[in-house]
């Protein structure tokens, strides 16, 4: 089906934003460019352009943070009491999830992944994560703390952080957003949200159904931009907080720049996780389970399931069940009817994918299923899910970097007590996964794990109450849950002299 005829299938909410004429959302204006520079969002599933969209720069960051700013000080958001800010991102999870099918289409159409699991997955987890921090505000709470200096009263008080700058990645875009923008507005802060330049579209239009839900202008910003206008925003003397997601190497440049202005970040980077399935696993369970821990989104997920580690007992059984269910992966435009994998997110991402896949096979791991990228489902980025197999003897790339996308290495193993260090043993920390029915074994082995998420006989469990983050260089810090909220809060102690009783 040609491009045009796909992008017919837009309901008209979603054809008509995405053919408007996009603008920043500063404040309630919706500005160009001040330097009039755009950029182009591509439809992975075809390689056309969509739109253009504004590239902002030094003067856009500047009106943005001075709006935030002025919002946080002067605006009614700095008086309104805990309620009512609950009430209005609450009345935002209503809008995001009365939008849904619009939302849906417009991120299978920018990221290119099926609009169902786009409207199951992504809106779905976008509202549960704002109602969610809806829920906050009316029970932030200080402490009376017990002080041992005689005639003296102590007692702590919660405020927000301040303005931040909230830098978003291309493979869940609007969770990703809602995931910043929920305990932020929950604490009471303003925000400068900047989406991927690959996925732009969501966020924008997250931007706009804010203002529509009531929540003051200048609170929630939208810069669209590059890399650059995420440099700018991290450098600005005037934010007070940044959190980021995306790869390793960007977040150490964020922390180092943030190190030295002493501002607090948030970093949820990439990763390399393992599971190990035991001897004892439910073979199926566990095949389904690792199937979509990293085919899912085509690969493209922090938390990829990337490493798998299997028993030799159960080896064959595993990679049976797995093969099996990729022979049956139907490939193409997430806006086509019957997909279940859509095409990675940009050529780049294509590239990148496509040399790991040649680097496994120049490394000498064996091809068990998959791995072609070339002439599939007309025109768009994609990459067939992939299969590696190793004998644990081989240091190969691809079971050591990130490839973040629908590659899978596994490995057999005999030694069940030296598993834990296998799985450790990976500059990242962010998930492991155990499959086994010995529950016993299971929690002792968990223990184990150095990784900031646990999946037992699942993978990929979350929700907006379970804190999520990683060790190592998976990141600083954690999202979801009171420690998410923690990282927009800043504790503030009032002494108060009672005198001599
Ligand atoms: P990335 O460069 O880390 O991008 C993430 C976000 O940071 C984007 O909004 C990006 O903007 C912005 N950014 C880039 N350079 C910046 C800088 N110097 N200062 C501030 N912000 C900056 O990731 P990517 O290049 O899109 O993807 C590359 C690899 O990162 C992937 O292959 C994957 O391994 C990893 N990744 C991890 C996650 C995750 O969830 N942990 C998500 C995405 C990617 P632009 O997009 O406009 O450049
Ligand atoms: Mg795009």
């Amino acid at each position: 089906m040609s491009a045009t005829a796909l992008h017919e299938r837009l309901s008209p909410p979603a054809r008509a934003f995405a053919q408007s004429r996009l603008g920043l959302l500063i404040g309630g204006d919706r500005p160009e460019a001040a330097d009039g520079r755009t950029f182009t969002t591509y439809d992975p599933g075809t390689g056309r352009a969509i739109a253009d969209v504004p590239l902002a720069g030094g003067a856009d960051v500047e009106r943005a943070v001075r709006t935030a700013r002025a919002a946080l000080e002067d605006g009614p958001w700095a008086t309104l009491l805990p309620a009512e800010r609950g009430r209005l991102i609450g009345r935002l999870a209503d809008l995001v999830e009365a939008n849904a099918a619009e939302l849906a289409e417009l991120e299978a159409l920018d990221n290119g992944k099926p609009v169902k699991y786009a409207r199951m997955m992504d809106v779905t987890s976008a509202v549960q994560t704002l109602r969610y921090a809806a829920g906050w505000p009316t029970k932030i709470t200080g402490e009376t703390a017990p002080v041992s200096v005689p005639g003296a009263f102590c007692y702590t008080r919660r405020i927000p952080i301040g303005v931040c700058a909230q830098i978003v990645p291309w493979n869940f875009p609007l969770l990703m957003a809602a995931w910043k923008i929920g305990p932020a507005l929950a604490a009471g802060c303003t925000t400068i949200l900047k989406p991927a330049e690959q996925t732009p579209l969501s966020a924008l239009r997250l931007g706009e159904l804010a203002l529509e839900a009531g929540i003051p202008e200048g609170v929630l910003n939208v810069l669209t931009g590059d890399g650059s206008t995420g440099a700018l925003l991290v450098e600005h003397p005037e934010i007070d907080k940044v959190a980021f997601t995306g790869s390793t190497p960007v977040g150490r440049e964020i922390a180092r720049t943030a190190g030295g202005r002493l501002v607090p970040v948030t970093l949820e980077l990439g990763g390399k996780s393992a599971s190990i399935i035991l001897p004892d696993a439910d073979v199926r369970a566990a095949a389904a389970g690792t199937y979509s821990g990293i085919y899912f989104n085509s690969g493209q997920m922090c938390n990829a399931n990337s490493r798998v580690l299997v028993h030799e007992a159960v080896f064959d059984a595993v990679v049976e069940a797995l093969v099996r269910r990729m022979a049956k992966a139907r490939l193409g435009h997430g806006l086509a009817e019957g997909t279940d994998t859509g095409p990675v997110v940009s050529a780049d991402q294509h590239d990148r994918v496509r040399e790991y896949i040649a680097s496994g096979v120049d490394e000498g791991a064996e091809l068990v299923a998959g791995g072609r990228s070339e002439g599939l489902a007309d025109g768009g980025w994609f990459v067939e899910p992939t299969l590696f197999a190793s004998d644990g003897s081989k240091d190969l790339r691809i079971l050591r970097e990130e490839i973040f996308g629908p590659v899978l290495v596994v490995e057999p193993f005999s030694d069940t007590e030296a598993i834990a260090r296998r799985a450790n043993d990976t500059e990242f920390g962010l998930a492991a996964g155990i499959w086994t029915k010995d529950l016993v074994g299971a929690h002792r082995l968990a223990h184990r794990l150095r990784a900031g998420s646990v999946y037992v006989n699942g993978w990929g469990r979350n929700d907006p109450a379970a804190p999520f983050g990683g060790m190592k260089a998976s990141g600083l810090g954690r999202e979801q849950g009171a420690e998410g909220l923690n990282a927009y809060l800043e504790t503030q102690s009032v002494w108060l002299d009672l005198g001599a009783p």
